[in-house]
């Protein structure tokens, strides 16, 4: 579903709002500060445009927040993404950086007017010129690297490895595109030099090809505070302004962050059902609005119990989910407060992002409520953002 509003039900913290929650299900809890401050701190931090990509968290009432706090530009997936804007923001720029899209989908492009179009393979090329992509439209060639320090690679799926996208480069730049680049390094990524590596590779593409970029979109990747620190995202902004240095020509930077952007405005509550010895069965697990953790491990999570946070001392315990399958585990083990039991609340961390539009309901479990909240942490001191 990718229209939900975020409900009205409003509370000063976490625990206020789960000590005054009378059910069980599962509670997104949404802070508008805390979004609004990562917004300004990329559009202060980052040397150049920042877009946002819409998969991480399609909520329309999200994506309000962020126009109003200036953003103009999305990176869009799909014709049911570039709708979704464009009724909240008709005047929204699109960049179309799904590098795989069926002729109807491109038609779709085309009608709504996408300003930028990502491409990893000669035959894609072929296609959006075919399909009339008008030639002062932006093609961006992704380039893919081997990469380290992600939570798992996008190079696996897309990307142009570097003789290809010079040679892509070659072709746009011959058939009167507005010729860029852009990468993924790969979601939660943390290490700066990825950007400068994937930036020398870009530039070296490009020179190769003859061409001069009019910008280079860095991507997203930027990682997120899921282990309940500040993530450090200004480190990885300077190495991106130091990075055009490897260009003859700097080209105009451009970010299209998802995660970094979104995920720690929101937590998502879910109470325990049971507790059996070491073991706490869950309202809901990985078919619902945790599956993210098999792939990328466990967030920060907390213990609520009667409307506070617990500080017992800490033990290990297996997480299980709702559902009747055995697979609905989340990995490892997860330390918490040896009283955790059946009521309390597991505060989950930066749930902002790839919750919202992804949670199933496999055995009638996945549905959950929505809550606002002044702020997220407990301690007022914390910086929002
Ligand atoms: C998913 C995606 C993003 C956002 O990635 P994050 O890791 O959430 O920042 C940006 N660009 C493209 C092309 C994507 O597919």
């Amino acid at each position: 579903m990718l229209h939900t509003p975020i409900d009205n039900v409003r509370a000063d913290t976490p625990e206020d709002w789960l000590a005054r929650h009378g059910g069980e299900t599962a509670v997104l809890l949404h802070c508008p500060g805390a979004l609004a401050a990562r917004h300004a701190r990329f559009r202060r931090g980052f040397p150049g445009a920042v877009t946002y990509a819409v998969k991480a968290n399609p909520d329309a009432a999200l994506i309000a927040a962020l126009v109003q706090g200036g953003m103009t530009a999305f990176d869009v997936a799909s014709p049911a993404e570039m709708a979704l804007v464009r009724g909240i923001s008709p005047q929204a720029v699109l960049h179309y950086h799904n590098p795989v899209r069926s002729r109807a989908e491109i038609a779709a492009g085309i009608a709504a007017g996408v300003a930028s179009w990502s491409v990893d393979d000669m035959g894609e090329l072929d296609k959006l010129v075919a399909c009339g992509v008008a030639p002062d439209t932006e093609i961006a060639v992704r380039l893919k690297l081997p990469v380290a320090g992600a939570a798992y690679d996008f190079g696996a799926k897309f990307g142009a490895e570097p003789d290809l996208a010079q040679a892509l480069l070659a072709r746009a730049a011959a058939g009167g595109f507005r010729v860029s680049m852009t990468f993924h390094v790969g979601t939660q990524c943390a290490d700066p030099d990825a950007w400068t590596a994937y930036m020398q590779a870009c530039a070296q593409a490009a020179r190769k090809a003859g061409v001069r970029l009019s910008r280079l979109n860095v991507g997203g990747g930027f990682p997120s505070g899921r282990d309940g620190a500040e993530p450090a995202l200004e480190p990885i902004f300077a190495a991106i302004a130091g990075g055009v240095s490897a260009f003859d020509e700097a080209p105009a930077l451009v970010c299209e962050p998802g995660r970094a952007l979104v995920a720690d405005a929101m937590a998502y509550a879910v109470r325990i059902k049971a507790r059996r010895g070491a073991a706490l069965y869950l309202s809901d697990g990985i078919y619902g609005g945790l599956s993210e953790c098999p792939s990328i491990g466990m967030p920060r999570v907390d213990l609520v119990t009667e409307g506070a946070r617990a500080t017992a001392a800490p033990r290990p315990f297996a997480l299980w989910g709702p559902t009747c399958d055995s697979l609905d585990r989340l990995p490892g083990e997860t330390l918490l407060p040896g009283c955790a039991g059946e009521g309390d609340w597991l505060l989950f961390r930066s749930a902002g992002a790839y919750l919202v539009g992804v949670t199933t309901c496999f055995n009638g479990y996945g549905t959950y409520e929505r809550g606002e909240v002044a702020r997220l942490w407990t301690d007022p001191s914390r910086p929002l953002g």
